[in-house]
Formats: structure tokens, C-alpha cells, sequence
């Protein structure tokens, strides 16, 4: 999951990497207003306005201003505000006392799937687009892997202090940039990142070094290990589609397609061969859903919810393959889903397979509920779940 720029400096800060001072979310002309005023109050002799969307190269589109005065601050606001910066509009603002900039440079700290380990990036020149530089003068950017052995006990200060050395940053801010890149190393394992980037970093003209911007990737598949992480989900932020969103926060694997049979079913094998039956039998999958290993009317009916609120679901293809979980659990969680969540238009057709399947089966027969068809079949359920979904158009 990728954070916005103020929710990266809320991380970094709790890690003890330096930001500028705390500012104020706006999400209206008016809020932007009295979060400038109360900036300037406070004895700031500047504030930026910063465009919140999951994009770099905000300054370029116009998405971050600096102002000196309320009304500039509204005309700011107002400006970006609805502003698209490469298909992401903007919904919300960010207002932070502005920093002053003596220089800027580029740190950051990722996952590197090649070579299965953690890579430092570092640079002099900050502040503008990296790939770039690293073209037309890859000797100004230093790379630094770092192995698991190496980091242990977090990364080492030495290896901190090489890494600022080798990229040349200024001597009179190297110790403090070394202990910026050892917190921001911190923040990047405490939080299970994948990727914690600072461009720029700044050289404040009284040698502080500051992160003014933040670009963090979080590991959604470590959301387990952090109560917090649903809170990330910022809804509306940018371009996002929404229930994508949520099922991330909500640690669910959910993808948004374009047809109109919702398609939930455990394993991404399973999901997948779903996907082609509906194509096969002349459907279009509206989404997909991976339910996972289990199948309780909690979980359940938290995953068809969220395939029940896509508005394009004319039908909902249920298929799932008992394994660990029977087929009478799945059946019940189904049932008590359907309970959970009241009146729906749409029908839901579900094939059921593996252990206990027979079972699962007459429960669901058993019940016989309006909004509920069984078949026997995968190719069955997608064939029912396609015309179910055409005559409910
Ligand atoms: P990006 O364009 O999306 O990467 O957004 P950044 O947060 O990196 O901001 C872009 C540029 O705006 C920075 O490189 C700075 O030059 C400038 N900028 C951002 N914040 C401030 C600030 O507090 N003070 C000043 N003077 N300039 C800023
Ligand atoms: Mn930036």
C-alpha cells in the first residue's frame, strides 16, 4: 500500500527520522485557509501547500506552492485543489510550515527483489527525478546493498556514515545525514516498507538535514503484523478506486475488472480458472476477490460485501474448493452472510468442491434461499452466473 506524502512524514517522524514541523490536512479551500492562518500565526514566515496523490513530480504539475500570505494560501488551495497530475486529482491538501532549502538531496531505502535484499540509494542531486540522473550520471548516485546478516540490529552506523561519504554530501551535514539514514532505516524494517524514499532531502541553510517529501510503499502482506495498518486507508485521497482501497486496508485480495459478474473464490489458482469459465461462457468478471483459506460468515460476508458494493456486480460466482475449511462451513458462511447483509438484488450462484462438499450442498438446498443458486459444476455456476448477470441487465 502506498501512503501520501503526509502520512510517509507521520511514519517517518514516529521513527525518529526528522520532518519539517507537523501541518494540517485540508480537504476544502476554506480548512486550507484557517490551517494557513493558524501556520503564520504560530510564527512561520511561510507555508507550502502540497497536493496529497499517490504521484511524483507534484511540483512540476503545480501541486506544491509556497505562500506568505492567507490570500495566496486560498488562491493556492484553490488552484490545486481539482487539480489531475498525471490522472490523479487532487482531493486533499497538505499545509506544513514552509522549510528553507539550502540544498537538496535524494536517500532512499528499498526492497531490491533481485538480489533478495535491501538496497540504500543516495545522491547529491535531489530534488529531481532520480532515473534521470542516474542516466546521464550514475556516478552521482550511490548504491549500497544491504544483506540480512549486515542489519540485524538495524543497519549499522558505519555503513550509514560510508554510504553519505561515498554520495559526497557536504561534511557539515554528514554525521547528521548518517544518523537521518539509520532512523530511516529503522522506519523502512519497523514497518515492514518496502520502499521509504526522501527527494529531496534538504540541507536546511543552518545545516539541519530534513525529509521534504516522503514516499512510502508499505508490505501489504505484513499488514497482519501492524494493528494500525488499516488506518492508512485515506479514502478519496486520489485516483485509488475506492473498494480497491478498502480491501487492501482491510487485508483482502481484491481487484477491480470491468464486466459485471463479481468473482470470489479461495486460492488465486482457483480465482483465476474462475475468470477464464466466465470468459469461456461469454461473461465479463467484474472484479475478484480472494476469500483465502477461510470461509466464515464473518469473513465471508465482509467478501461479498465488498464485491456486492462494486455498482457494475449484476451477479456473484461463489466458488470454492473445501479443503481445510468443509463444505458444510462454507455453505453456513455463505448462509450467514446473505443473513448479515439483508436485501441484494443480485443472485449468487455458488459451486462448491473438496471436503465435505456434498454436505455443504444440501445445507444450502436445504435452505433455499431466494438469492441463492447451487451448481454441481464450475462450468455450470460460470454459465448460470453469466446469464444471471445478462438478464439482470
Ligand atoms: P514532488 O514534486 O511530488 O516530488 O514534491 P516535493 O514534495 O518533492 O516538492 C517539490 C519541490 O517543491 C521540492 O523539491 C522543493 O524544491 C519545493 N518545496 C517543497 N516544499 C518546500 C518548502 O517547504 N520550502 C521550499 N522553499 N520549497 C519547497
Ligand atoms: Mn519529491
Amino acid at each position: 500500500m502506498d501512503l501520501v506524502e503526509f502520512q510517509g512524514k507521520q511514519l517517518f517522524a514516529r521513527n525518529g527520522v526528522p520532518v519539517p514541523p507537523p501541518g494540517a490536512v485540508c480537504r476544502t479551500v476554506e480548512e486550507a485557509v484557517a490551517a494557513a492562518g493558524r501556520i503564520l500565526e504560530d510564527g512561520a514566515s511561510a507555508v507550502v501547500v502540497k497536493a496529497q496523490v499517490k504521484v511524483g513530480g507534484r511540483g512540476k504539475a503545480g501541486g506544491v506552492k509556497v505562500v506568505t500570505s492567507v490570500d495566496d494560501a486560498r488562491a493556492a488551495a484553490e488552484a490545486i485543489l481539482g487539480l489531475d497530475i498525471k490522472g490523479h486529482v487532487v482531493h486533499v491538501l497538505y499545509l506544513e510550515p514552509a522549510s528553507d532549502i539550502a540544498e537538496e538531496y535524494y536517500l532512499s531505502v528499498l526492497h531490491d527483489r533481485v538480489a533478495k535484499g535491501d538496497l540504500i540509494i543516495c545522491s547529491r542531486q535531489g530534488g529531481v527525478d532520480i532515473e534521470e540522473v542516474n542516466r546521464t550520471d550514475p556516478a552521482a548516485v550511490v548504491k549500497r546493498q544491504v544483506v540480512p546478516s549486515e542489519r540485524a540490529d538495524g543497519l549499522p552506523r558505519a555503513v550509514a556514515l560510508e554510504v553519505v561519504t561515498a554520495a559526497q554530501l557536504p561534511e557539515e551535514v554528514r554525521e547528521a545525514a548518517a544518523d537521518l539514514l539509520v532512523a530511516l532505516f529503522d522506519a523502512y524494517l519497523a514497518e515492514d516498507a518496502t520502499l521509504t524514499e526522501i527527494n529531496p532531502l534538504i540541507r536546511t541553510p543552518d545545516d539541519r538535514v530534513l525529509a521534504l517529501d516522503a514516499k512510502v510503499s508499505l508490505d501489504a502482506s505484513a499488514a497482519f503484523r501492524h494493528d494500525g495498518y488499516a488506518d492508512w486507508a485515506l479514502e478519496g485521497v486520489d485516483g485509488d478506486d475506492p473498494l480497491e482501497a478498502r480491501a487492501r486496508a482491510e487485508g483482502m485480495q481484491y481487484v477491480k475488472l470491468d464486466g459485471d459478474v463479481g468473482v470470489l473464490g479461495n486460492g488465486a489458482g482457483l480465482v483465476m480458472a474462475t475468470l477464464d469459465v466466465v470468459a469461456q461462457n461469454g461473461g465479463r468478471a467484474a472484479n475478484f476477490l480472494d476469500v483465502g483459506g477461510g470461509a466464515s460468515a464473518d469473513s465471508m460476508a465482509a467478501s461479498l460485501r465488498l464485491v456486492l458494493s462494486d455498482p457494475a456486480v449484476r451477479s456473484v460466482f461463489i466458488n470454492i474448493f473445501g479443503g481445510i475449511t468443509r463444505g458444510e462451513e462454507v455453505a453456513r458462511g455463505v448462509l450467514g452472510a446473505v443473513e448479515q447483509l439483508g436485501d441484494f438484488p443480485q443472485r449468487l450462484i455458488v459451486r462448491l468442491d473438496g471436503t465435505n462438499a456434498e454436505e455443504g450442498r444440501a445445507i444450502l438446498a436445504e435452505a433455499a434461499h431466494p438469492s441463492i443458486i447451487t451448481a454441481p459444476t464450475m462450468q455450470e455456476a460460470a454459465a448460470q452466473a453469466v446469464e444471471a448477470a445478462r438478464s439482470a441487465a
